[in-house]
């Protein structure tokens, strides 16, 4: 698959060369040059392929100028271990259940198919790599599971100490082998300072070194898969629209779902879905992007106010926000009405969701209400595990939603991290060391 910087098409690279750059060398996202047409796969592939079968089948076609099918199937059937799941809340409304990976959130898709898919090139080149990333909570924890155990591959974790909750400090710490936490002595911006400074370092610039982070195309291009899936369960039983509704941050989620629209998805309409932080919702009203500083809500995982994919959805739509909008509805959703749909998605269907996907369900009902559709099929996609966010659903409905098991086997286990003080000298000699 060619792929090229947002900023340029003049230079294009298959997609093994994007996922180890991450970032385009002239600062764009790498994004797919060509256009694929895959309603033909989208309407004949069986609902009942187990999703890594279906995955390898759907990518097969984009990424065949660069890898084999063989290849392809090994990557998917090792990335995708854990499958969606859809649950029907009433007629017509249905919850995309993304969190039955290995962290309980939707990020484990594209983190896992990314460590596999690098993984798989590094051997075949005979090479290594060392990850090199920062967290400030949850992002991290995906990539650790996901990378755990992979051949030809180190990854060095750094995250502030004392500011990540109890769960992901085991998250990350408890694995051990070829994942390494440093717990670093100062905030969150201390530790992506360092990881910036590690990469322009004379010193360890003869180390392997590669990010993983989540502007990378190859954790992007998997989430297209889920969509996909969705729509080959529902497919016999549509009767009329279907429309996604994505809880969105940095917006990568509702990129992916765009792309497989681009490639003849037949999805009516995407609803973006976020918190407070809504430079998005603004521009589609207003045409106007005015990115800003984040502010604090209980879906933490979106609290961003200059979302990164932001740069892709432009150009797709080719900066028109009258474009975007012909997909594109979006709606902001505040705490309070965040508690309230937890509260009563509990008491109505007895079911618990997260604070991120009771921003996309009130989203959703937004929508109905302002556009008068009915009849459309919706599907919420639910980004996280609601045991995650404890202190908000005790707040929301008054009980605890149980750990799932992947969860709570981390709790028991020792924490291994290594403690180092904010400055480069402290990461240089822990990197220098991992020979
Ligand atoms: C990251 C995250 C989101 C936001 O996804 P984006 O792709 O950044 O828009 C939503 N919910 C949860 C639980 C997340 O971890």
């Amino acid at each position: 698959m060619k792929t090229a910087s947002t900023r340029s098409f003049d230079q294009a690279v298959f997609f093994r060369d994007a996922l180890f750059q991450g970032l385009a060398p002239d600062g764009g996202l790498y994004v797919p040059v060509q256009s694929f047409d895959l309603r033909e796969l989208y309407l004949s592939l069986d609902p009942k392929l187990p999703f890594a079968k279906l995955s390898a089948r759907v990518l097969s076609p984009l990424l065949s100028d660069e890898m084999s099918e063989t290849a392809i199937q090994t990557i998917c059937e090792g990335a995708f271990f854990f499958s969606p799941a859809l649950k029907r809340l009433e007629k017509n409304l249905y919850v995309l259940e993304l969190y039955h990976g290995p962290s309980a959130a939707f990020k484990d898709f594209g983190a896992s198919f990314l460590a596999t898919a690098m993984s798989w090139f590094l051997k075949n080149e005979n090479k290594r790599s060392i990850i090199l990333t920062a967290t400030s909570g949850d992002t991290g924890s995906a990539v650790a599971q996901a990378f755990y155990e992979k051949p030809n591959i180190d990854v060095v974790i750094l995250y502030p100490e004392g500011r990540v909750s109890p769960l992901q400090e085991k998250q990350l710490t408890t694995l051990g082998k070829n994942i390494h936490a440093l717990e670093i002595r100062g905030s969150f911006d201390d530790c992506q300072r360092l990881v910036k400074e590690a990469f322009l370092s004379e010193r360890l610039a003869h180390l392997p070194l590669t990010s993983a982070n989540s502007i990378n195309l190859g954790r992007l291009l998997p989430q297209s898969l889920y969509y996909i899936w969705a729509f080959i369960q529902l497919r016999e039983s549509l009767t009329d629209d279907l429309i996604f509704s994505v809880p969105s941050g940095n917006f990568g989620n509702l990129t992916a779902g765009v792309y497989a629209w681009k490639w003849g998805l037949p999805v009516h309409r995407f609803i973006a879905a976020t918190n407070l932080n809504d430079v998005v919702p603004e521009y589609l009203r207003t045409k106007r992007y005015l990115p800003r500083p984040s502010i604090a809500t209980y879906s933490n995982a979106m609290d961003v106010g200059n979302p990164s994919n932001f740069e892709r959805l432009e150009q797709i739509f080719q900066k028109s926000p009258d474009l975007m909008s012909s997909l594109i509805s979006a709606f902001s959703v505040n705490d309070s009405d965040t508690l309230q749909t937890m509260k009563e998605t509990w008491e109505g269907y007895g079911y618990d969701i997260c604070p991120h996907t009771a921003v996309g369900l009130k989203a959703c009902q937004d929508f109905k209400k302002n556009w008068n559709d009915e009849d459309g099929t919706y599907v919420v996609l639910a980004t996280a595990h609601p045991a995650k966010f404890l202190e908000v659903a005790e707040k929301a409905t008054g009980r605890q939603p149980e750990l799932p098991e992947s969860l709570q086997s981390c709790l028991s286990r020792p924490k291994q991290s290594t403690l180092l003080t904010p400055d480069l000298e402290a990461l240089t000699g822990f990197l220098l060391n991992l020979g």
